[in-house]
């Protein structure tokens, strides 16, 4: 058996899941939060319901991963940190040097850092993870797994911006994707659900959480993918606006004095979506509690499922074809009412959703009836033992 370590690593933040390998059982998980700010957050959850939690200054990402290696020590989950034989790590950007996961080397380490151009809230966050254990552990396996890295199957025709070819060959301006591990995740496990290789699958995955995308999935490989050269495109999310007319961004700008093109993606990214159009929430859950009395909360789910209805549609399309529809992350996970509305939506497809079996949240189940032509699926999503695997294949 060995020990490896799964780690999403955020600009204060530090997630981690410790994983007994090959078995893929979970010792322990934790996260510590505010790092680098006053009262850290620490916590760990193992043996089947124990805790530990705590706060403490943790000034960077370094203390934590200190902190964290002594505690799983004293709590006798590992005996001696030679017992942990590969760690992992989520980056968010992998650009096109990146087609798959990669043992982390110096010259790794300084495209994911050169990549923040793409990712600057994530890649710069995530190196200085990696960094932290490499600096502790520096003779254990660090393997890199990108959000975009399954995504570089995608063809030029779906990849491409229509704009000047010049700025895709000078400077990569093109789109990317992310979710990536999630997509992938979720489509090997509906091929094995279904009993079907997924060679012979055309599969929509919708990964709708805070952050949201689709992604079209043929015989195993990303065709396309909703989100772009950045997370904001695509779908309408908790905080992002998706798909927009960028001649709005000048309009705009005049219109509220708003000097700084930044400042305008700001908006874009944290005040727009649902949490724009409600002027309540970015949290589905609260839509929903007061869609009854409030017409701007009501609109907004409506958009919301408006534009997943509309992507499947583009990806059936881009197919010629859906076998099946899964549903993953927060909303999809959980969402009953939404998951029921936007499968009615496709019911030109032949897609029928059962609605007693998709009376449920957070269980692996097929939800859509015996007759329908599109099986639907609610699959939570585990990134975490997908980085786990990775380690275990090139370490
Ligand atoms: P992130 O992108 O931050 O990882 P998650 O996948 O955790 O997001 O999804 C978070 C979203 O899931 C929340 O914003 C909330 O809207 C939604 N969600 C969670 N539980 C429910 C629920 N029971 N019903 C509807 N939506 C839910």
């Amino acid at each position: 058996m060995s020990k490896t370590m799964a780690i999403n690593a955020g600009s204060s933040s530090l997630k981690w899941k410790l994983y007994a390998m090959p078995e893929e059982e979970v010792l322990a998980s934790g996260i510590v939060e505010r790092i680098g700010l006053d009262n850290a957050l620490f916590s760990i959850d193992y043996n089947d319901g124990e805790s530990v939690e705590r706060t403490a200054d943790i000034s960077n990402h370094e203390v934590a991963v200190e902190m964290l290696l002594k505690e799983l020590i004293d709590l006798s989950i590992l005996n001696s940190f030679d017992e942990i034989t590969g760690v992992g790590h989520r980056v968010a950007a992998g650009g096109e040097s990146f087609s798959d996961s990669a043992v982390v080397t110096d010259e790794v380490l300084k495209e994911i850092e050169r990549l923040g151009e793409l990712a600057p809230l994530h890649n710069p966050a995530n190196a200085m993870g990696i960094r932290a254990f490499k600096k502790i552990l520096p003779d254990i396996t660090s393997v890199a797994v990108f959000d975009t890295s399954f995504h570089q199957t995608m063809d030029k025709v779906n990849y491409l911006y229509s704009i000047p070819m010049e700025y895709y060959e000078k400077h990569n301006a093109r789109k990317y994707g992310y979710h990536g591990t999630s997509h992938k995740y979720v489509s090997q496990r509906a091929s094995e659900m279904l009993g079907k290789p997924l060679e012979d699958l055309k599969i929509v995955s919708c990964h709708l959480g805070n952050g949201a995308s689709l992604c079209a999935i043929e015989g195993g490989k990303s065709v396309d993918t909703s989100m772009g050269f950045t997370p904001l495109a695509g779908l309408t999310m908790g905080t992002r606006s998706g798909d927009i007319d960028v001649s709005l961004l000048p309009f705009l700008m005049e219109k509220e004095g708003i000097a700084d093109i930044n400042e305008m993606i700001d908006i874009l990214n944290k005040q727009s979506g649902l949490k724009g159009l409600s002027g309540i929430s970015s949290d589905m859950r609260d839509l929903h509690e007061q869609a009854a009395e409030n017409e701007q909360a009501a609109v907004a789910l409506r958009i919301f499922e408006n534009r997943v209805i509309k992507y499947i549609g583009a990806y059936a399309a881009t197919m010629n074809g859906v076998d099946a529809v899964i549903f993953t992350a927060g909303i999809g996970e959980n969402d009953i009412q939404t998951r029921q509305n936007i499968i009615e939506g496709i019911s030109f497809l032949g897609a029928q959703i059962d609605n007693e079996k998709n009376d449920c949240r957070g269980k692996e189940r097929v939800i859509s009836t015996d007759g329908s032509k599109v099986a639907v699926l609610l699959v939570p999503t585990d990134e975490e033992v997908m980085i786990a695997r990775d380690i275990e294949r090139l370490s």
